[in-house]
């Protein structure tokens, strides 16, 4: 309780000081009284867990916050906003690539143990550790092993080498060991290309800036042995590994392996290293994955806009939609727990390649709030992209419009990044900046900040298992029980969502003692539990505990 008090009043303190400096006002007198009585009331409800089960905070540095004037985010501007983090509540961040490479996402990496001078230095970075660490916000760090940059030294030797190897003689290892690293080949065909004045091709799925690791290699394993055991010696909590099921293309057995080799070996570095893969594929396909004991694997059958979440908010006062969303949870779940029982799952609704929420649902203020709560109420470690939590809006459908600067204040000042290359904004944002939404009770903003204190108010939400609560789940109301084997004894809770434009009234009365906990709502009416009637307003969330 004391613990809670005091986190409590520092956040609120944090609020206080961040209004004062936007200038709004000298009165220390809170803007937004009803979130913050919202919020003790939820942090009273239980006590968070220091786990893998946690909130995390996907974030692009170079669209987050610009802290030296030169247009482009970098590592002290993140530094300069854990304040934020820690009044939105999270306790986890992956950082998209940090390390040296020659494109903006800088998904293609040219060396793997530096920090790209665009972001700032090594320093910088440890300094950022350090503070997110005081903060109890454990950091992940993507990790692009699928592919090098093409300006990779490694890359740059074999081709050197290539060109001057005469005509119809073979490679020697011995004369360039790098040309093991890749897969290199005279046959080409479709994922290869040709390297110019040579006979040769090499493998690039994505493109052909892009060369493929050759995870046959053996060397290859120690040089990224000796990349993870470098961060993960330097307190880094764990890494986010970009596009794992083309280690080798369509070979799931083979990449399961990789999968296994990766999560056994950064352990051996930190016994409570955290990964998470990204497999963009349907759950049969993940679930085949999770074979390999990997800790997460995102969850694209619920994300992105044709996930589930989005599938379910377009048919808004459908019942036989709404009946299928606790069933899909509970079936997917079991079959990641049948391949691995110590899953943790990793559930997000947009990311960096997917484009925005607020675009999924049009600009719909309760379906953005409520597609929110629904992620943020899942099993495991739930993640959230930027801008995220304040509703922003791409510009265009493309990737560098998906990554557009963090909107921190409507005059674009202050640590506002320039655009990155490519990047369309919108011509209006739909629900303002952070600066503005922190002053507004029922902001989309404050909406995030209570399904994330209720997140972590209630471990059984992000740990328990997930059931269909049949009995309760009645005309466009979707329920789950969540069960927790728990280090003090059994909990349980209950999930409610209305997934309609109209009231919902639920006979609770065969639930002898559950209690309502708390409730989510987007608009003025709050849940309500009376004489055994569960009142839900439209798009409404109610959880229910079991008596004490
Ligand atoms: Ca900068």
């Amino acid at each position: 309780m004391n613990q809670t008090f005091w986190r409590l009043a520092r956040v609120l303190c944090l609020v206080l000081a961040m209004a004062l400096l936007a200038g709004c006002g000298g009165a220390a007198k809170s803007e937004t009284p009803k979130t913050d009585a919202a919020l003790q009331k939820l942090a009273a409800l239980g006590t968070p867990t220091d786990d893998l089960y946690r909130t995390s905070y996907e974030i692009f540095v170079y669209s987050f916050c610009d802290s030296d004037g030169d247009g482009i985010g970098d590592l002290k501007g993140v530094e300069s906003k854990l304040d934020y983090l820690e009044v939105l509540g999270v306790d986890g961040i992956w950082f998209m690539p940090i390390s040296p490479s020659p494109s903006y996402h800088k998904y293609d990496v040219i060396d793997y143990t530096a920090i790209d001078p665009q972001y700032g230095t090594m320093e910088d970075f440890d300094s950022l550790l350090a503070a997110c660490h005081e903060r109890g916000i454990r950091v992940i760090l993507d990790f692009v092993v699928n592919h090098t940059s093409s300006e990779h030294p490694w890359f740059t030797a074999a081709v050197d080498y290539l060109k001057t190897l005469p005509a119809g003689q073979e490679p020697n290892a011995a004369d360039c060991p790098t040309i093991e690293y890749y897969v290199f080949n005279h046959e080409g065909g479709n994922g290869y290309h040709k390297i110019e004045g040579t006979d040769w091709y090499y493998e690039c799925d994505f493109s052909a800036y892009m060369p493929d690791l050759n995870w046959d290699c053996p060397a290859v394993y120690e040089e990224i042995e000796a990349a993870m055991r470098y961060w993960l010696e330097k307190g880094v909590d764990g890494f986010r590994l970009d596009a794992a099921k083309h280690y080798y293309t369509g070979q799931t057995d083979k990449n399961v392996a990789v999968l296994h080799w990766l999560q056994t070996t950064a352990e051996k570095y930190n016994p409570e290293a955290y990964l998470v893969a990204e497999v963009w594929d349907s759950s049969n396909v993940i679930a085949n994955y999770y074979a390999s004991g990997i800790n997460s694997i995102f969850d694209y059958s619920f994300g992105n806009h044709d996930g589930r979440i989005i599938k379910t908010l377009r048919a808004i006062g459908v019942p036989s939609m709404a009946k299928e969303y606790a069933a899909k949870i509970e079936s997917v779940e079991a079959s990641y727990r049948e391949k691995n029982p110590d899953y943790i799952g990793a559930p997000f609704l947009s990311n960096h390649d997917t484009g925005r929420i607020a675009n999924f649902v049009g600009g719909d203020e309760a379906l953005v709030k409520l597609a929110g709560a629904m992620n943020l109420l899942m099993y495991g470690n739930a993640f959230v992209y930027y801008g995220e939590e304040i509703g922003m809006r791409q510009g265009a459908t493309d990737d560098p419009s998906y990554r557009a600067p963090m909107l921190w204040n409507e005059a674009r000042a202050d640590g506002v990044t320039d655009c990155p290359p490519g990047c369309t904004l919108p011509e209006s944002y739909f629900f303002g900046s952070v600066e503005e939404q922190l002053k507004q009770d029922g902001s989309v903003l404050n909406y995030y900040r209570q399904a994330i204190a209720l997140r972590k108010a209630l471990p059984v939400i992000s740990h328990g298992t997930t059931t269909k609560e049949e009995a309760l789940n009645t005309g466009c109301v979707a329920a789950e029980r969540k069960t927790w084997n728990s280090p003090d004894g059994v909990q349980e809770c209950l999930v409610l969502y209305n997934f309609d434009t109209e009231i919902a009234q639920l006979d609770v009365s065969g639930y002898a003692g559950w209690q309502l906990a708390a409730g989510l709502s987007v608009a003025e009416e709050e849940p309500a539990l009376k004489d055994g009637t569960l009142t839900l307003p439209a798009y409404g969330v109610a959880v229910l505990l079991p008596a004490a």
